[in-house]
């Protein structure tokens, strides 16, 4: 039995990790789940999952939950909250999956309490990857992916080392946009953001949806991969293919190729890293290579969609240009979203404010922070 707080678990993949909790009563148990601001579902899932300790971020909100739930529940709030969680003695594994930066600091103290972790916030390894990596083999810890990209390279790697790699192959599903003739580049300022919000293949979080469509989602991975699989940059590479049924692969240096594939559901890798390093039965994914019929590849189009150039650059020069990158986008989304800005300003915005940054090499947390904030400060000032 696995004993798993889950941070985010009224999200897109916390909803999904609380099903394959329910999937395999006998091998995970919710001990601590966190919400940001749903108490309806965080009361919903405590009382059929009855975790110790559950967090929510506003403290009004933690007090209504304490009443409706008594005693048996211990409930936190805010980010310390967040932290309580992250180290309760009991646990064994702590997945997060809170949308933005909010889980770095929780990523940190369960690593430092000597937690496994499993990573869905990627923003965590993109803006602290190198120390977020460091930590976890200073304390002996797992980082494991949740991500599908990642968890598919960790399963075609093996434990082999980057040494034994060309170069790890990405796949992109490449967003509503991809199709050139129905989304010319000088289209682009026309997307409403309804329409950047209906992905092709996945249903997700509404921040990694539009992602997924300027392709910054890619771009965010490559990062993560680079530091996850402790590899360079320039052998981080991405393919388009919009089937989403290969979710990534590892080609080795004799020049084979390894890839894992099945029809998209997060609650495959989400289940992989709560049970690694055994398989557990489920019927819910199945994979019908007939229907499916025909898988294709093909480049990404960086002039359409430059985030795949940035993220490079970003991830090549390091320090806390990443973290820039990540700040800059999250608060271009945002504005977007609100529809205060247009879709290609929302590369434009991190452009803008990457080449603006200067850049910190080899940054403490603290400087990481410090970047972050001057990113958000900044970003939208141009
Ligand atoms: P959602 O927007 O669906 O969910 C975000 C979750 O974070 C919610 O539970 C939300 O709570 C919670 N949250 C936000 N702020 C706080 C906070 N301050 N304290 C505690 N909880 C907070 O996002 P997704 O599930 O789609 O994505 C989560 C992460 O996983 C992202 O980093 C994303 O990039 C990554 N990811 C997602 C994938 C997917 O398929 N969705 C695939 C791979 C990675 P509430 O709803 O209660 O406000």
């Amino acid at each position: 039995m696995k004993n798993v707080v889950l941070l985010g678990s009224t999200g897109s993949i916390g909803t999904s990790t609380v099903k394959v909790a329910e999937d395999l009563p006998d091998q995970i148990r919710l001990i601590g789940l966190a919400a940001g601001g749903n108490s309806e579902l965080l009361l919903e899932q405590t009382r059929k999952h009855k975790p110790a300790a559950i967090s929510i971020s506003n403290p009004a909100k933690a007090k209504e939950l304490q009443d409706a739930l008594g005693i048996s529940t211990q409930v936190f709030s805010g980010n310390e909250g967040l932290l309580k969680l992250a180290t309760m003695p009991e646990a064994d594994i702590v997945l997060i999956a809170i949308v933005g930066t909010a889980g770095l600091q929780p990523a940190l103290a369960a690593i430092r309490a000597g937690k496994d972790i499993a990573v869905a916030s990627k923003e965590i390894l993109v803006m602290a990857g190198e120390i977020v990596m460091n930590e976890a083999r200073k304390y002996g810890v797992k980082v494991l992916a949740v991500d599908s990209e990642h968890s598919a390279i960790f399963q075609c790697l093996d434990g082999k080392p980057a040494s034994s790699v060309r170069q790890l192959l990405l796949t992109a599903s490449g967003g509503p946009f991809r199709d050139k003739t129905l989304w010319p580049k000088e289209k682009f300022s026309e997307i409403t953001v309804e329409r950047a919000l209906k992905h092709p293949s996945w249903v997700m979080g509404r921040k990694i949806t539009i992602d997924s469509a300027t392709l910054f989602n890619k771009g965010l991975e490559m990062i993560e991969a680079r530091w996850l699989f402790d590899i360079e940059m320039a052998r981080v590479g991405v393919v388009v293919h919009p089937q989403s049924i290969v979710h990534s692969m590892v080609e080795f240096v004799d020049g084979s190729l390894l890839a894992q594939l099945s029809t998209p559901d997060m609650c495959l890798p989400i289940q992989y890293a709560l049970t690694y390093p055994e398989r557990s039965a489920s019927e819910r994914v199945q994979t019908n290579f007939p229907k499916i019929g025909t898988l294709t590849f093909e480049e990404p189009d960086v002039e359409r969609f430059p985030a795949i150039e940035l993220a490079r650059r970003a991830g090549e020069l390091g320090g806390t240009l990443p973290a820039v990158l990540n700040a800059a986008n999250e608060v271009a989304v945002e504005a977007f979203v609100n529809r205060k800005i247009n879709f290609p300003q929302i590369t434009e915005t991190v452009r803008r404010t990457m080449d603006a940054h200067k850049i910190v090499s080899q940054p403490t947390l603290e400087q990481i922070l410090e970047a972050d904030a001057w990113a958000r400060k900044n970003s939208l000032n141009g």
